[in-house]
Order: structure tokens, then sequence, then C-alpha cells
């Protein structure tokens, strides 16, 4: 399927994706030209359902305006190289480009980060990239096919993709105003995890508070998925407030773990989280 300006449309329409019969289709597969004027003709695996058809409509809309050349065969092109064609060249200075560029070195450096356990830090490196095995992910995949088994594992009301799953699932809000409330932070979430990571901590400029905050950004993220988990393999119903009191146990050993002479007592930990990091005299830092 073609993208535009804004990014893949496969990417940004996951479920019609999966629901495309064309998805390996040229343009001039999809549609045809009528009277000098472009139509598009998408086919689905099956009819859609209302809250899909509405997407679709979205979809029309956003691509009814493409102009389509004629008299030209489909072809791919590469969009980074000024010809349109792919070289290995052009694919390694992309990413390399990428890997360096500063948001992507802060992200990295903040994910990496050895205060964190390194199977977390991995785990966080594939959501931000989107790439754990969501259920929408695994649909996309084709490792699932039926469309109901996208649903989200814990409210069953929406598309599992990351950014539901770990920031606007009903659990996840619950959890994430619960640390909010605890830090006495403000938190505004969008739908991207990578945006949401980085703009993480953003109410602090004080160091240590952002390394905390990073942890319980961790520590949120892979209790959900842990729970996620536990709830599709052992049928363990989620206990938000058991979950949340975890969060903040294991954020505690988290950082306990990397500094043997921390000073600071669970209690102090419940009680004020950010004086246990502001602390700079070595007996409570991070690091
Ligand atoms: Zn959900």
């Amino acid at each position: 399927m073609i993208g535009r300006g804004e990014g893949c449309l496969a990417n940004k329409f996951p479920r019609l994706y999966t629901l495309s019969i064309g998805k390996e289709s040229t343009c001039n597969q999809m549609g045809k030209n009528i009277n000098g004027s472009w139509e598009w003709n998408l086919v689905w695996r099956r009819k859609l359902f209302d809250w899909e058809a509405e997407e679709a409509k979205q979809l029309q809309r956003m691509i009814a305006d493409v102009k389509i050349s004629q008299g030209k065969p489909d072809a791919w092109e590469w969009v980074h190289d000024k010809d349109g064609h792919y070289s290995t060249k052009t694919a390694y200075s992309l990413l390399t480009q990428e890997q360096r560029g500063s948001r992507g070195t802060e992200i990295f450096r903040r994910i990496w980060n050895p205060l964190f356990p390194s199977k977390v830090s991995a785990f966080n490196w594939q959501l931000v990239l989107d790439r754990i095995p969501t259920r929408m992910n695994l649909l996309r995949r084709g490792i699932t096919k039926d469309m109901e088994e996208g649903r989200c594992a814990i409210c069953g009301e929406a598309d599992e993709n990351a950014g539901h799953l770990f920031l606007n699932c009903k659990c996840a809000r619950w959890i994430w105003k619960a640390c909010a409330k605890w830090w006495g932070a403000k938190i505004s979430f969008g739908t991207d995890c990578w945006n949401t990571f980085q703009n993480f901590g953003a109410w602090t400029k004080n160091k240590h508070t952002i390394e905390g905050w990073d942890c319980i950004w961790n520590t949120v993220i892979w209790s959900i998925w842990l729970s996620r988990n536990q709830k599709i393999f052992q049928d363990k119903e989620i206990n938000l407030r058991k979950l949340f009191e975890l969060i903040q146990l294991r954020s505690f050993l988290w950082i306990k773990a990397t500094n043997d002479r921390y000073a600071f007592s669970l209690t102090d930990w419940l009680i004020n989280p950010i004086v246990c990091l502001k602390v700079t005299n070595g007996a409570g830092r991070l690091h």
C-alpha cells in the first residue's frame, strides 16, 4: 500500500491493512481511471464492522486527492535517493544518521542505562521501535490470522498495539495516574511509545529525577507486560492496586541493587521518591 508524507499507510491503518486482500498490489491493480479521474477500488477480506468502515472512510479521504500518473508503469521508488534507486550506500547512511541523530542518541542513552536490568532495557528498546509481539503486531506479521485475536488481552475493547496496551488501555491509565500522584508529576500521553518516552520526565530538569522517572517508565511497562502475559497464559486477573504496589517495590529494588550503600528505606521511597533521588552525597545517588 502506498504511503504519504506522514508515514506508511499500513502503519497508520494496521487493521485495514491486515484486512486488505491487496497487500502486494500495485496502484494500477487497486483502482482505475474513469473519465479522466482516478477511482480507488479497495477490497477487503470480509465485510467491515462499523468502526472499521469509519477508518476506511478516513483512508479514502486521505488518498482521494493522490495524483496517479497515467501511461507510466507502477514501480517501487526509494525515497531516500533523488533518482528513486535503492542502494546499500544510501540505506547505510540513513541508518547511521538515525542512530547518530541527537534524538536517537539521547533515547538510546536513557534506555541502555545500566541502572535497569538489561532484559528490561531490551524490552523498552523493542517497545519504542514497536517491535514487541503485541496482538496487532502478530496479526501484521501473519503469525495469527483471526482479526478478533487482535483485541487487547486486558480490556478487549480496542486493538492491542503498543500505544494502547501501555498508554491508553484503562489498566495503563489507572497505573500511570497512580504513579503521577505518587510523584506529584503531570503526565500527558500520545498514542506513540517513542514520543511519550522521549517526553517523559519533561516536567523536571533534575538529572536524577529524570533517571528515577525513567526507572518508573521501565517498571511500569515491564510490569504491565508481565501481568498481561499472566492473564493470557495463566488466566490470572489483574489487580490494579497490587500491580501498582509491585511497581513501587520493583523500582525500589532496581535502584537499590545498583548501589549497596543506598541509604533510603522502602518507606522513604513510597512517601517521597523525589527526595530519595535528589540527595547527591553519595549515599542516595543512583550510581
Ligand atoms: Zn486494553
